[in-house]
């Protein structure tokens, strides 16, 4: 008989650690997905997944990580020129994406670390010539939390322009109301706040990016949004979707509703104050600046010369826990641990714990 090494608990920001619980929902029995046990699986927990995302719009399923639907977002509502709104490892890659997608895509670029402003943002648009924007709302990479109200009040002030907004990082962990503030393409994956396994994104579109979506010839087929649009009246996906990914949203739906969505906020700002208390009393610093720190993620910037690849590889073998040892070209000079998910004041301080222990 073979041993399996012992799991080391994710504290990456993303995949993050998956429940028990919801690891049982997701190996739950197949079942067919033009059925009826399918149409009411779907149909169950499509509400909360509405009240989630603060529509009334449709909801979509889509079997694919969250770049899948950023890239699908490209290519069914950007007509032309899209502004990308670029501060960190994932919104910096959309830019390439779009132009992959044969869209002309110009950078709207800041360091590392600090957000995107609006007035900027307002100063590129007012030119005339984007007809869609990127924006990803909290930059894993760096730990930033771009400020979304702001910016989608300067967004409002060009309605010929569609927003297309990843939320991956943050969805389910802060309240983001994309009707109130007229987001067009909302995109998350769930392998992180969500703390599903990873593979699978829910979305949801604006009237007008299936408006766009109509004009545009060049969708293709497995992310075609009106596609998704014409199976969700039936409570169906295009393809066939991975049906354990569905089990498992209608288990952790349970969780998140039964907590209260107030208290699961709170839960992500209590946890996420005790890692920042922690870097400030060990001396550290932020990478992200100040007044735009995410909630769900802090990018711990290593000013104290710590040896970062050590401290991860001790933090694993002597407690089982894994960290992230910085991203991309901020490797070794940050590192990265989240509390999004199912973390609790407890877990996190036994993480905080546990790395006094290996740096001391
Ligand atoms: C993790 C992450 C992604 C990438 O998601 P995949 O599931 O790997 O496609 C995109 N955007 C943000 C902000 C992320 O944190």
């Amino acid at each position: 008989m073979s041993t399996s090494p012992p799991h080391d608990k994710l504290f990456i920001p993303g995949p993050v650690e998956v429940s028990p619980k919801t690891l049982a929902a997701f190996a739950h029995p197949v079942i067919g997905h033009r059925g009826d046990a399918f149409k009411n699986l779907y149909r169950d927990i499509h509400p909360r997944l509405q009240e989630l995302f603060g529509t009334t719009q449709p909801v979509f399923l889509c079997t694919s990580s969250a770049w899948g639907v950023m890239e699908a977002a490209i290519r069914n509502v950007v007509r032309e020129r899209v502004l990308c709104c670029m501060c960190g490892a994932f919104s910096d890659k959309w830019l390439d994406v779009a132009r992959r997608c044969g869209k002309q895509a110009e950078p709207l670029q800041v360091e590392w670390g600090e957000h995107i402003d609006h007035r900027e943002l307002d100063r590129a648009l007012a030119s005339g010539r984007f007809d869609s924007v990127t924006l990803i709302h909290n930059e894993t990479s760096t730990g930033v939390m771009n400020p979304l109200p702001e910016i989608c009040c300067t967004l409002a002030k060009y309605p010929e322009v569609a927003l297309i907004l990843d939320t991956v990082s943050s969805f389910s962990a802060v309240p983001i109301q994309m009707d109130a503030l007229g987001i067009d393409v909302m995109v998350t994956g769930v392998q992180k706040a969500l703390a599903l396994p990873p593979g699978f994104s829910l979305f949801s579109v604006s009237e007008k990016a299936i408006a766009r979506a109509e004009e545009n010839r060049d969708r293709g087929y497995y992310f075609d949004f009106l596609e998704f649009r014409k199976q969700q009246r039936d409570w169906m996906t295009p393809s066939t979707p991975s049906i354990g990914h569905i089990f498992a949203m209608q288990s952790k739906l349970e969780d998140i509703f039964s907590e209260g969505l107030s208290a699961r906020f709170e839960r992500h700002k209590r946890t996420n104050a005790l890692v920042h208390d922690w870097v400030r009393e060990r001396g550290l610093d932020f990478f992200a600046e100040e007044g735009f720190r995410s909630v769900t993620l802090t990018c711990v910037k290593n000013n104290r010369g710590i040896d970062v690849a050590k401290l991860v590889r001790e933090l694993r073998e002597r407690h089982h826990l894994l960290i992230d040892g910085g991203y991309g070209k901020i490797k070794g000079q940050t590192f990265r641990l989240s509390n999004m998910g199912d973390e609790t004041e407890e877990t996190v301080a036994h993480l905080l714990g546990c790395l006094d222990d290996v740096m001391s």
